[in-house]
């Protein structure tokens, strides 16, 4: 983490907005403040009544590989990358994890690595007691679709005993359905085999474990939204508190600098692109629409913001 004065940050986002368009501006500021957040590893804001806080696990960083998106080169993806401000050497993906409290209860969407993907990931639990969240005290813990970024952090590693076995996990039925039918064996690509036997040897024994299925009441004030595409039961979550909205995003899209600005590159996390791409902009679209906050899950801190049209793409707009 390099040091950032706060005058070199309002100098260097003036000369960017000189130079880019509203995205390159945008993404910008948002890596500016990004560093910020990421030096203290979490941040908090409100939406209505709900406390909200993203609390930062670390990133990954990947060589460029053209197949890492399917319709876009790495001259492409590299020309995306400095657009937004960012260093375009390698791909950096961060993993934010959302808390809410709602109705007293401190709630989890997804549990971050568990120090078992990358490196530079693994500082979920560090930066929770940074924020003040007592690990033991979380009641839920909302699973949007069962990758390793997502779903390792509820298992130890070796044992595969759970990290949290006083929380209710809460999971997409479909999502459930899709990894633990051994039919999977057959449709799956081979590198991911094994963490379909490692769900396989693990969730169905969880008496803690409730599925949901479809557009339903997850928690008071917690509803799913079915979002397939990414995997084939991915489910987004929408937490309201009177007018105030805040949408649960998860993997609609991976970094917003590459794939909010190019909705329709397809990245090989998606299981099925065309599907992926569609339940972006129709997610994208509702929360223009209805003026909401989002939280996304390779979004940084601090995670959250707002989503605006750009041009043929999206932008993504920081919190402040
Ligand atoms: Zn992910």
């Amino acid at each position: 983490m390099h040091s950032f004065s706060r005058r070199d940050f309002v100098i260097s986002a003036a000369a960017a907005a000189a130079a880019f368009g509203l995205s390159g501006r945008l993404s910008w500021m948002a890596s500016a403040a990004a560093e910020q957040a990421a030096a203290k590893g979490f941040h908090r804001f409100k939406v209505g009544d709900i406390d909200v806080t993203t609390v930062f696990d670390g990133i990954w960083e990947r060589d460029h590989d053209p197949a890492f998106i399917k319709n876009a080169s790495v001259d492409q993806t590299k020309t995306a990358l400095r657009t937004a401000g960012l260093p375009d050497d390698k791909i950096t993906i961060p993993f934010t994890v959302t808390f809410v409290t709602i109705g007293g209860k401190t709630v989890m969407f997804d549990s971050g690595t568990g120090g078992q993907l990358s490196p530079k990931a693994g500082k979920l639990a560090a930066n929770m007691a940074a924020a003040g969240i007592d690990a033991k005290t979380i009641s839920t813990i909302i699973v949007t679709h069962f990758h390793p970024d997502h779903i390792f952090g509820l298992m130890e590693k070796g044992t595969n005993a759970q990290v949290y076995p006083n929380a209710e996990i809460i999971v997409p039925a479909a999502e459930y359905k899709w990894w633990t039918d051994d039919a999977i064996f057959t449709k799956l690509p081979e590198a991911f085999h094994p963490i379909a036997k490692r769900v396989q040897a693990t969730l169905p024994t969880w008496k803690n474990l409730r599925q949901i299925d479809g557009a339903v009441e997850a928690l008071p004030g917690i509803r799913a939204i079915p979002s397939y595409g990414h995997t084939p039961g991915h489910t987004t979550f929408h937490v309201a508190s009177g007018d105030a909205q805040l949408f649960v995003l998860a993997d609609v899209t991976n970094i917003p600098a590459i794939f909010a600005r190019h909705p329709d590159w397809h990245a090989t996390f998606d299981g099925d692109a065309a599907a992926a791409e569609a339940t972006r902009r129709r997610l994208f679209d509702r929360v223009i629409t209805e003026k909401a906050i989002m939280t996304g899950y390779h979004y940084g801190v601090p995670g959250a913001g707002r989503i605006e049209k750009d041009g043929d793409g999206y932008a993504f707009v920081p919190i402040a």
